[in-house]
């Protein structure tokens, strides 16, 4: 099973909409890895985590089929990570959806309130369901397991990052995260991650508070293999990246390399 990165950027993508910045100049000029969608990550055929501003978009650029989706994880109800408008395509008359396809949704109750305000349709017309989900509570996907974490990120709801497990695979999905909480670091010591998807939204500047950046997520790479939460292959990925950190892509890269931290692009595969 592969998980593919969709989208690698803060809430207002880059380049960023209105921004003359010169990184996102510079996106305008090269495009590929320059260019970064907000996030979501697709997970074999089944399983999509986050529904932000370029799900349809990224489905376009790497190919993808949500027809076959059946399980959408979201971290927390920020506008970069949820649009459930989005989701109200799969009422009748929009969408030709199979009698037995059923899309249930996980989130905290913020995420809850968003979808009964915004979808203009029932959760029945729609074919799906909504599940809340609790830290530490594991979720059965099917193909795979997901336990919520809770994140420092934003003070007015709980927002979760996700442990992912698939087969022998653990991938800790970790935007949007702030510094960990010690029943995380506690939690994830108990864990043998193969991949560690950590937030960079400011790029190689230190920031732990709400998002992090630069020694802040060498930092967390460094602890998650101190208390033994990695593989020795562990795949170590900056993502969820901010153009106001003024970095190209190249130049993150050369910041966290000697660091063995790879730069997330959008389209990264990570092989479960
Ligand atoms: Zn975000
Ligand atoms: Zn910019
Ligand atoms: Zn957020």
């Amino acid at each position: 099973m592969v998980l593919t990165v969709l989208g690698t950027a803060a809430a207002e993508g880059w380049p960023a909409v209105f921004c003359a910045c010169e990184v996102c100049q510079l996106a305008r000029e090269l495009g590929g890895k320059e260019i970064r969608r907000r996030a979501s990550y697709q997970v074999g055929d089944t399983i999509h985590v986050d529904w932000g501003p370029d799900s349809y978009n990224s489905m376009i650029a790497f190919d993808m089929d949500y027809s076959s989706l059946e399980h959408l994880l979201i971290t927390h109800s920020h506008w970069d990570h949820w649009v459930p408008r989005e989701l109200s395509w799969r009422s009748r008359g929009y969408s030709q959806i199979p009698a037995d396809s059923h899309l249930m949704v996980y989130g905290n109750s913020h995420v809850r309130e968003r979808l009964d305000q915004e979808l203009p349709f029932s959760l029945e017309d729609c074919a799906l369901s909504f599940k809340q989900i609790e830290a530490f509570e594991e979720l059965d996907l099917g193909v795979a397991t997901a336990v919520p974490l809770p994140a420092t990120h934003a003070p007015s709801e709980q927002p979760f990052v996700f442990l992912l497990q698939v087969g022998d695979s653990e991938v800790l999905i970790g935007h949007d995260s702030g510094w960990f909480v010690d029943d995380v670091w506690d939690y994830l010591a108990t864990r043998q991650l193969t991949a560690a998807l950590i937030d960079t939204t400011f790029g190689t500047r230190d920031e732990r508070r709400g998002h992090m950046g630069g020694a802040a997520v060498v930092e967390t790479m460094q602890k998650l293999e101190e208390i033994g939460a990695m593989s020795p292959d562990c795949r170590r990925i900056a993502t969820h990246i901010s153009h106001n950190c003024g970095s190209s892509h190249e130049q993150l890269v050369d910041f966290f390399a000697p660091h063995g931290i790879e730069v997330a692009y959008d389209g990264l595969e990570v092989e479960l």
